[in-house]
């Protein structure tokens, strides 16, 4: 079943990584194969970039976008919907490859190809709606106005745990806004971006623009190093750990780029004793062990009102005993494997630090005796004082707070140094509205009676301090893959000086 997804998708047993206008056929990095995480077999190899490869790529997507540019935005647009168009005719194809290669089940792995669906579409109208201001000018006969022009190729790196909608983000995006875009996918997860690079080369083919997208799958270590210091691309677009925004904010700052950082999150729910405890029971499930908890908006912090915490915990217990655990692809699983041997490993020390640093396994967090990553997820009894529930463990670990005054935990929750996502459940209006006002939540999402993760693309996606402070996707994120220039028009025959300032030169 799976071969034939492969080959529909163009992938063989060994692929290229690297593609400008046309795939490199034999890149100069490792040969590197890609491991399916619910049984730890190989799925397939591929040969990744090297530098000389990223290079060449980067020539290629340097000059298209010279004559990328200067095709109207809208035609533009109509490229970018013929690429929503394919993405729908492979949806199927591609969400089951997402799944065989992230381990996410088989819903979500459709979701994602549904986001880049989304995406496409929503930069389809925006390809009509890149408009900038009219603004007063102080000065007679004077107009002054904003346009936007394409920035430059930009520089896409993603992460494994959406190694396809992330890159959707980006690039319908800088497509329709000018801009050619070079992609550095995971190097756990290059063969979802090679099938969408063989969907979007069909397209860019069929309709005369090839080298508008462009790959280079290579480690961190030469091709992510290469592309963060080359000065060829304008903007570098960053999703991954706190760790690597890091390293990627310094050295583009260094060269006066602009780096766009979607980074780690350690994301908290407050219960409130008014909440609609049957809803919010959902909420916090789906948001703490969908994706085995490995989205960057994972529920990782409860903060649970002293009051009705027993119950809650006991509830959520419940549920968790009942959790199918399995198979990503069998339609009844609720939570598949984590992505690697390094991530149960690392799960497990998490839960030996709680217990070390006072807390209490309540439920799960052991490591399932099957081939592949596959663990429980773990609900653990803690303090605010914890260190290691003040961090980001990339696993389904949900640490249960409580509190007694709300005021109380808006402090826990906003005592983390990432600002990503964050919710309340409460029934009463006057809880909300101080969740989320200006002294309330410091997160980029904040939610009321809904959970921390599964955002919609219409709005901006993004979070505060360490999680990078970049917005992408929805409202008006485009303006990033922009340069905007500011016009001034004298239409007179005088030349008023703008605050009144006067300079008459000798006649
Ligand atoms: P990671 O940081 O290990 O890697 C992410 C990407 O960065 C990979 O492509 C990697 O090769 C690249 N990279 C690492 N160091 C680099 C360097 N020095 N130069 C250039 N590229 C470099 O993250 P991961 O394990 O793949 O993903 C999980 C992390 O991503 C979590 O922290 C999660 O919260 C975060 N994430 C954030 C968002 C968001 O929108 N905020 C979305 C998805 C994932």
């Amino acid at each position: 079943m799976f071969d034939d997804v492969l080959h529909r998708l163009g992938l063989s047993d060994v692929n290229s990584g690297a593609c400008g206008r046309g795939w490199i056929s034999w890149p100069s990095g490792e040969m590197r194969p890609s491991f399916n995480p619910a049984t730890g077999e190989p799925i397939a190899r591929v040969l990744m970039g090297g530098p000389e490869d990223y290079d060449r790529v980067t020539n290629d997507a340097v000059e298209v976008f010279a004559s990328w540019r200067t095709v109207p935005a809208p035609r533009r647009g109509e490229v970018v919907r013929k690429i929503g168009l394919a993405l729908r005719e492979n949806k199927d194809d591609l969400g089951m490859l997402v799944t065989l290669e992230t381990g996410k089940i088989l819903d979500e792995g459709r979701g994602e190809v549904q986001e880049m669906i989304d995406m496409a579409d929503f930069a389809v109208g925006l390809s009509r709606q890149l408009h900038g201001l009219t603004i007063a000018s102080e000065r007679p006969d004077h107009r002054m106005f904003e346009q936007w022009h394409p920035l430059g190729p930009v520089g896409v790196i993603t992460a494994f745990n959406f190694p396809v909608a992330v890159w959707a983000w980006n690039a319908m995006l800088a497509a329709v806004c000018g801009d050619t875009t070079i992609w550095k996918p995971s190097p756990e997860t290059p063969l979802t971006a090679i099938a969408v690079q063989n969907l979007v080369n069909r397209v860019c083919e069929s309709e005369g623009y090839p080298g508008v997208f462009t790959l280079c799958a290579g480690e961190a270590a030469d091709v992510g190093e290469a592309m963060i210091h080359d000065p060829r691309l304008p903007l570098i677009s960053a999703t991954g750990s706190c760790r690597m925004g890091w390293r990627v904010g310094e050295v583009v700052g260094r060269r006066l780029g602009r780096a766009l950082l979607e980074l780690g999150g350690n994301n908290a729910a407050i219960v409130t004793p008014d909440a609609n405890l049957d809803l919010a029971l959902r909420g916090i499930v789906f948001a703490a062990v969908g994706t085995a908890g490995q989205r960057c908006t994972t529920l990782r912090r409860l903060i649970v009102h002293e009051s009705i915490a027993e119950e809650l915990i006991g509830r959520l217990t419940q549920v968790y005993a009942s959790l199918s655990i399995g198979d990503p692809w069998d339609e009844s699983t609720l939570v598949g494997p984590l992505i690697s041997e390094a991530a149960v490993v690392g799960m497990m020390e998490a839960l030996d630090q709680a217990r070390a640093q006072g807390g209490t396994v309540v439920c799960g967090g052991t490591r399932l005796p099957r081939p592949g990553h596959f663990v429980s997820p773990a609900i653990v009894r803690a303090h605010p004082g914890m260190a290691i529930a003040r961090e980001e463990t990339f696993a389904p670990i949900l640490y249960v707070i409580t509190y007694r005054t709300l005021d109380d935990a808006i402090a826990i929750q906003n005592g983390v140094t990432q600002g990503l996502s964050s919710a309340i459940f409460t029934d009463r209006l006057s809880e909300a509205e101080r969740f989320l006002s200006v002294t309330g939540s410091d997160c980029g999402l904040a939610n009321v009676n809904l959970g921390t993760s599964g955002a919609e693309i219409g709005g901006a996606f993004g979070g505060e301090k360490a999680t990078g402070g970049g917005r992408e996707s929805g409202s008006d994120a485009w303006k990033q893959y922009m340069r905007r220039q500011t016009c001034v028009v004298n239409g007179g025959s005088d030349l008023p000086l703008a605050q009144g300032v006067r300079f008459d030169i000798p006649s």
